[in-house]
């Protein structure tokens, strides 16, 4: 169990983050969300005890984790991290780095755990090929992958996914995570990707201004966004009489005391996009079809929440 106690760090006296309080429990998944330099690689990185803590304390079951200050070398034995900027050796090949750590008593076992993990990030085609060929989302694969051939207790990735074409990133998404869960690894996972995290989260906390502003499972913060913030992960919304209302929660009747007049159809692949004119001010609606400019139209908001 990873347990993070009213932790406070900050570089060079500006506070990134304050107080800091939550625990991730056995075989859970954690996504950590919020804007851009909301200091979710700062909190990966005094997970991994890359850096120190200036107040509080995080704990991996009973051993304490520590900065620099206290340990000759980074890191420990039961914890891998996936920073952002991933480094690898780029003129062995895939294989090479990926089993870099794992031991040459066992070259069988060695071997089998190299082809797993080749499977998993979908790289086995490439098991031979040189790392600086590869293109920046291969060699994010193969990182991943190393990251996992000796069986971590519990996985950091940092926007695991950020170098990742569309075309591989679903079901690789997919691999990843039904392979941490089918080995009971924990994982905490920094992203901006609501993708990322919705099917395969346990539990998210947002970072807003140096603090976690939220924290619960991905279906409870959907249905009940405390802020624009929150609501604005999940996709895009409107604000009517001062109630967040997703663009999906708006339906299209003959009638209504809610009248808007449209302004254009936007395409969004398996929908439309409407913005119309509400007293004003621009709302989106989701909608099957297009509708034409300038008609009016009557809306009601549907009930999701449970
Ligand atoms: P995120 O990963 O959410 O984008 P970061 O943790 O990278 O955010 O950064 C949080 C804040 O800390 C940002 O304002 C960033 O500019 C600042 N920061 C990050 N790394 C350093 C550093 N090494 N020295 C000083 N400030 C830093
Ligand atoms: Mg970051």
């Amino acid at each position: 169990m990873l347990q993070v106690k009213n932790m406070s760090f900050g570089y060079h006296k500006k506070p990134i983050l304050k107080n800091i309080d939550f625990q991730v429990d056995k075989g859970e998944h954690l996504s950590v969300i919020g804007e851009s330099g909301s200091g979710k690689s700062t909190l990966l990185k005094l997970l991994y005890g890359e850096m120190d803590v200036h107040e509080g304390s995080i704990f991996w079951k009973d051993t304490q984790i520590l900065g620099p200050k206290h340990n000759l070398i980074v890191g420990y034995d039961f914890m891998k991290y996936v920073a952002q900027e991933f480094d690898l050796m780029p003129f062995i090949t895939v294989s090479e780095n990926i089993g870099k750590h794992l031991s040459n008593f066992y070259p069988e076992e060695k071997q089998a755990r190299i082809k797993e993990l080749l499977k998993v990030v979908e790289l086995t085609e490439f098991a031979n090929t040189k790392v600086k060929l590869l293109s920046g989302g291969q060699k994010q694969r193969v990182a991943l992958a190393r990251a996992l051939a000796k069986e971590p207790e519990i996985l950091l990735l940092d926007e695991p996914f950020s170098h990742i074409d569309n075309f591989k990133k679903q079901s690789l998404r997919r691999n990843l995570f039904n392979f941490l869960k089918a080995n009971n690894i924990v994982c905490v996972v920094a992203s901006h990707d609501k993708e990322d995290v919705l099917p395969y989260s346990d539990k998210m906390i947002v970072l807003y201004n140096s603090k976690i502003v939220a924290n619960n499972t991905p279906e409870y913060l959907f249905s009940h966004p405390k802020t624009p913030l929150i609501a604005s992960f999940f996709g895009e919304f409107n604000v009517i009489d001062g109630k967040i209302v997703y663009t999906h929660q708006l339906k299209i009747v003959d009638q209504s005391n809610l009248k808007a007049t449209v302004k254009k159809s936007y395409f969004k692949g398996a929908s439309y996009l409407i913005e119309a004119d509400l007293n004003g001010n621009s709302i989106f609606i989701e909608n099957e079809e297009p509708i034409e400019n300038n008609k009016e139209i009557y809306l009601i908001t549907k009930q999701t929440q449970p």
